[in-house]
């Protein structure tokens, strides 16, 4: 089973990634975690991206696409996987469609947490009280304010894409972690 998850930062598509993880033996395949992985062993990459990150910008979907492309085909992705953070601009969807084309894979379900921004900027400053050894980069109030200006202007407009495809599901993100859980289970099952 291949999945999606699609929402705004803050809107725990990482902690339902993890429970699904478990639960189906799914990969959490995130391209933030890829490049944050880049940034920490201060590869080129890492080296190139760091500072757009930072600021809450984008990287290029060049990059991005060619890390999922690899990605997918790892043994650890046999079971199947849950894309999250990616794709986040129309051209990334684009390429992702062609990239399963060619592998013989498809998409069961795009699973959209809908959440209300106001509270996204309390979970994250909470994300950052709670681990400060880990805080991010682009884990402060301006940035989390570019990565919502990104999300409307690049990332929302793949729903009506993936709507017309019939791959959609929507489900309230403002419920219960638990909550938010079972109505995936209820939308896979
Ligand atoms: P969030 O918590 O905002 O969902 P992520 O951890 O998914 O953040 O991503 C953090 C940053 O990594 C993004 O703001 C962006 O700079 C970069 N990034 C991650 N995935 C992509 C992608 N698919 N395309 C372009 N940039 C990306």
């Amino acid at each position: 089973m291949n999945i999606i998850l699609l929402g705004p930062p803050g809107a725990g598509k990482g902690t339902q990634a993890k429970i699904l993880e478990e639960e189906r033996g799914l990969k959490q395949l995130s391209t933030g975690d890829m490049l944050r992985a880049e940034i920490a062993a201060e590869t080129p990459l890492g080296v190139e991206v760091r500072q757009i990150m930072d600021a809450g910008g984008l990287v290029s979907d060049d990059i991005v696409i060619r890390m999922i492309a690899t990605r997918i085909d790892h043994p650890d992705c046999a079971r199947g996987f849950i894309l999250d953070g990616f794709p986040r601009t129309v051209p990334q969807a684009q390429a992702l469609d062609n990239m399963l084309a060619q592998k013989n894979k498809n998409l069961d379900a795009v699973i959209q947490l809908v959440v209300d921004e106001a509270a996204l900027l309390v979970r994250v400053q909470k994300r950052a009280a709670e681990n400060p050894n880990a805080v991010r980069g682009d884990d402060n109030e301006d940035a989390l304010k570019k990565r919502l200006d990104v999300y409307r202007a690049q990332t929302a407009p793949i729903l009506p894409y993936y709507e017309s495809k019939n791959l959609l599901k929507k489900i309230d993100g403002m419920a219960s972690v638990e909550a938010v859980t079972e109505s995936i289970r209820e939308i896979l099952d």
